[in-house]
């Protein structure tokens, strides 16, 4: 190890930057961030700097050039002139000075690196790589900042706040400790993490009560069974199939997963982000066989909460759109049970996006419906016809299987089926196709293409009105061909 790392304390420190160009810049901006008062003397300064500087009282400017007594007092140095002649000298000053220096992007000629940095303040991650391949550096960063949670430094701040609460309340050293494990990845921990303090003290107070319950079973002085701490259920949007739209909260979610509660058709790619050792619960439809029902998967979920697991229910899209979220979400707390939602891509979103159609059009169309045609006791609902007749465009959800209905519909009201109906099928995976047809042939087309969904109708949107090119695989179909030839043999 050449470079040994160590975090400076920059409280009543002064550091020295030279140069007034974009490289000092680079630097303030990670200084800015610290404590230390900050002085940066250059003949001129870039007036980014200039107007960079404006929100830090701590940073002062000198504009002239640089003098061998700059360095004095100083607790780190950064010569960044980008200029060799001129950051050589203040490198010389510093070390006679007995001053840390960097010569920025000179591993050679500095006594410090600066890290790549994760901040989760007041965690912090420094990777080094001594100036070999930065590309390390940040390949390493992405996933730390991929894993690591948003609210980390929070559970760190709060840890501070609670610790003088633990040692008054818990005498045994050893039974502090087991709580502090439990706070750190329990509920005390999810509550934090997610922004929830009076959960949080909650979950702190239930922490303490159960360790004191057991401390007190132990010594036989009364004889409660301690209880088991309670699971939790996140239920969890998976988006429309492919990984990467999974948020980075549904990742780090699986991955702390006890049990796993998804649908027989959720696409095994995303599986491959959840903890390897996870109870994995199968349920929803598989193909030929009846579907669970969804007060058995209401059950699953409460069962394997109450038995102390984290559950995490995947649902594919985002979990409020046709997600039987509400069904969820009431068992869930008819038990008190501790539930949060993670919203995900809704396939309306994910077609949009891969077919560049906007959903919504400034000056046009403020509005778009999500729209399933069946209720619970239509085929198709009678309130479909009035949507389509005030122009606005929707998408439809669980359309294709009753496609000829919902176009039957439409025709006995009187609607006008020239319009025109784009069809997303698996968006967003390998295998999505995307067809147009008029209304009038939309059962055709399906049947035609042999469409078996999921997928996507948007009735409404037309990239013409927008003044968008359409999607190259619509036009590369000639659809029209394909269903007049097929007109007659169906
Ligand atoms: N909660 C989900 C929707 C569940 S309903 C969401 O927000 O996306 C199931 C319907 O969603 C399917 O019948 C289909 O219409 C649509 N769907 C789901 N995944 C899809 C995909 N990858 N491509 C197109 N449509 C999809």
């Amino acid at each position: 190890m050449k470079f040994f790392p160590i975090f400076v304390e920059t409280k009543d420190a002064h550091v020295l930057v030279t140069g007034g160009g974009e490289t000092a810049l680079q630097k303030l901006r990670l200084l800015s961030k610290t404590e230390a008062t900050i002085t940066v003397v250059a003949p001129e300064f870039d007036d980014d700097i200039l107007s960079f500087i404006k929100d830090f009282p701590n940073i002062n400017l000198l504009k002239r050039a640089f003098q061998t007594e700059d360095v004095q007092g100083k607790r780190l140095v950064y010569a960044a002139h980008d200029d060799e002649t001129l950051d050589i000298p203040v490198a010389d000053a510093a070390r006679a000075a007995g001053v840390l220096v960097n010569v920025v992007d000179t591993p050679a000629q500095c006594d410090f690196l600066t890290p790549s940095l994760v901040e989760r303040a007041p965690i912090t991650v420094a990777i080094g790589t001594e100036g070999t391949a930065p590309m390390i550096a940040r390949d390493i960063k992405a996933l730390l900042d991929k894993n690591l949670p948003a609210n980390l430094g929070d559970l760190a701040r709060q840890a501070t706040r609670i610790r003088s609460t633990l040692k008054n309340r818990i005498d045994d050293g050893r039974a502090r400790l087991r709580v502090w494990e439990r706070l750190m990845q329990g509920a005390f921990r999810r509550a934090v993490l997610r922004g929830d303090h009076p959960g949080a003290a909650l979950a702190l107070e239930a922490e303490i009560l159960a360790e004191l319950e057991i401390s007190e079973s132990e010594h036989g002085e009364t004889p409660n069974t301690p209880k088991t701490p309670k699971g939790s259920v996140a239920l969890i949007g998976a988006g429309p199939g492919n990984p990467e739209y999974l948020t980075l909260k549904a990742h780090r979610l699986l991955q702390e997963a006890d049990v796993l509660v998804v649908d027989r058709l959720a696409n095994p790619a995303i599986l491959d982000y959840a903890r390897r050792d996870a109870k994995r619960i199968y349920v929803g439809k598989q193909a030929g066989k009846p579907s669970t029902p969804q007060e058995e998967i209401n059950q699953i979920i409460v069962r394997e909460a109450i038995d102390g697991s984290r559950v995490v229910r995947l649902k594919g899209g985002d979990p409020s759109i046709f997600g039987r979220l509400q069904e969820e979400l009431a068992s869930c707390q008819l038990f008190g049970i501790e539930v949060e939602v993670v919203p995900g891509i809704s396939a309306a979103q994910a077609a949009s996006a891969s077919i560049k159609l906007p959903l919504t059009f400034r000056g046009e169309h403020r509005s778009i419906t999500l729209l399933t045609a069946a209720t619970k006791d239509q085929v198709v609902a009678d309130d479909v016809v009035e949507f389509m007749k005030t122009g606005r465009p929707f998408a439809i959800y669980m359309g294709v299987k009753i496609a000829s209905e919902i176009v039957e519909t439409l025709k006995q009201a009187g609607a006008d089926l020239s319009s025109q109906v784009i069809i997303v099928e698996n968006a967003s995976h390998d295998h999505e196709r995307v067809f147009s047809s008029s209304l009038q042939d939309l059962a055709l087309t399906i049947k035609t293409l042999s469409i078996k969904g999921p997928a996507i109708l948007f009735i409404g949107l037309s990239y013409e009105d927008m003044g968008l090119s359409a999607d190259d695989r619509i036009k590369s179909i000639e659809l029209s061909n394909v269903v007049s030839l097929n007109r007659k043999a169906i």
